[in-house]
């Protein structure tokens, strides 16, 4: 692949590593407090570099948490001005929403660094830097593809809105605001969404479906007070105790989740998906051994374990706070007890229908003696993006040209909510054409961001837009 775009990004490679290390050495951690003037910097930096780069309106957006950072380019309608109409004018240009997020995670357990984390430097080429991978490495690449096209044919061959966040790493709820506010600002044919990884080294990646979910509270209450296990005991009932019998009706020892209904609605992948998967460069055992680290894995008989990563529903217990945890003994028998219990949805699954099955069914199994109280504290839907897509097909295309390989679709068994909320607020499907790598330390010591990545996800992107924009 060559253009003047392409040769440009390659001659001024040396300048945006230097840039984007300049950016790195801002400590832009979302979840401390003291870093909160960091977070500002940060957005202000990305800000006028939009300008600077040709991007118009640039600018920031308040939110309750950390600013957004918004900026636009929308010259490439044939006519300027005229209503984007698909059908009547042959010049119609879509309009690409570019997001990612400037805020990292901690940075503790700080000794484990082999180099302090907002002091970027490369070895081995790789990059290593807090936020280098995940994601100021990521918005950089989108940030230079589109300086690259500007510098080098004066326009872009779509038009551009570009959404940065600040609050990614501690639930995003200010973006979240703002994108179902449905600002005109948003107004969109699709979104490009940097901020995953390529499934292996080398290997061109979309990620094209996520699992939701719900996350719960199930509390149940025994007696009107804490009560002494040896006045009491035999006769009272004990909340630990009911709570632990009704866990374990929730799943069997197989992985299979008893509450009736629960699997109805689920859309299985195609069998073209499942063949696709299995011809992944994935090893069950080597996964075990490097990433689980278990005696065994788990889970439901029959399925592969990126099918039950990806396609099938689970349940998981995260906590049960309460009752006596000092030192020693005391001989309680506590009034109530919590669990925080969630479930990671699939494709058909809808979490209001799931959260009421679970909850009628919590309520039906609770013990005598005592009353369960089950709440709901967050819920995403589950999302499938379908590969005909003629933005999925235009990233595939791009891909395969700059990495010389056929692309590959998986999946992810995590959430990513900002894909829910583009697609439910503003009907646009998301290409998640995200440049690390599974061995990146994305949230740990040594995070890094393998700088061939850095180069071919700029040419990656700036190939995808003019595809998308033909
Ligand atoms: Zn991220």
């Amino acid at each position: 692949m060559s253009s003047p775009a392409v040769t440009y990004a390659r001659q001024n490679q040396p300048r945006f590593l230097d840039e984007l290390k300049a950016l790195l050495r801002i400590p832009s951690v979302s979840t401390l407090p003291e870093n909160k003037g960091d977070c500002r910097r940060t957005a202000e930096a990305l800000a006028s570099e939009l300008t600077c780069i040709g991007m118009e309106n640039a600018r920031l957006i308040e939110t309750e948490g950390h600013p957004l950072v918004y900026a636009d380019w929308l010259h490439a309608q044939a006519k300027p001005g005229a209503p984007a109409d698909r059908s009547s004018s042959a010049g119609w240009k879509p309009t690409a929403l570019f997001y990612g997020h400037y805020d990292v995670q901690p940075t503790d357990p700080l000794e484990e660094w082999l180099s302090p984390p907002f002091e970027p430097v490369v070895r081995d080429g790789n990059l290593y830097a807090r936020g280098a991978a995940d994601d100021k490495g990521q918005v950089w690449a989108q940030i230079k593809a589109l300086e690259s096209l500007m510098a080098s044919n004066g326009k872009l061959p779509l038009n551009v809105r570009l959404l940065f966040e600040g609050d990614e790493e501690v639930g995003g709820e200010g973006i979240a605001q703002f994108v179902a506010s449905k600002p005109p600002e948003l107004k969109a044919d699709f979104a490009l969404i940097s901020d995953t990884e390529l499934f292996a080294p080398g290997l061109p990646t979309l990620c094209v479906g996520l699992r939701g979910m719900i996350y719960t509270e199930l509390e149940v209450h025994g007696a009107r007070s804490d009560l002494h296990s040896g006045m009491y005991g035999g006769a009272a009932p004990n909340p630990f105790m009911a709570l632990a019998q009704m866990l374990a009706r929730l799943k069997d020892e197989d992985g299979r989740i008893l509450i009736p209904g629960f699997y109805d609605d689920i859309i299985p992948p195609s069998p073209e998906e499942l063949q696709a998967w299995r011809s992944l460069p994935f090893d069950e055992e080597q996964y075990r051994i490097s990433e689980v680290g278990s005696r065994t894995l788990v889970g439901e008989p029959g399925y592969s374990v990126l099918e039950r990563t990806w396609a099938r529903p689970t349940l998981d217990v995260h906590g049960i706070p309460g009752g006596f945890t000092g030192a020693g003994a005391k001989t309680v028998i506590p009034a109530k007890a919590l669990a925080k219990v969630s479930m990671r949805l699939v494709p058909g699954m809808k979490p209001a229908k799931i959260f009421a099955l679970y909850k009628a069914y919590a309520e039906k199994i609770a013990p005598a003696g005592v009353d369960v109280e089950v709440r709901l504290i967050s819920a995403g839907d589950p999302c499938l993006i379908p590969v005909d897509n003629r933005y999925i097909q235009a990233a595939t295309r791009a891909l395969k040209e700059v990495w010389g390989r056929e692309t590959v679709f998986i999946r992810s068994g995590g959430s990513v909510p900002i894909v829910g909320d583009f697609a439910r607020h503003l009907g646009i499907p998301s290409v998640m054409m995200g440049f690390g790598l599974p061995d990146d330390n994305i949230h740990a010591p040594n995070e890094k961001f393998h700088l061939r990545n850095f180069e071919l996800g700029i040419e990656s992107i700036m190939r995808f837009l003019e595809e998308a924009g033909r």
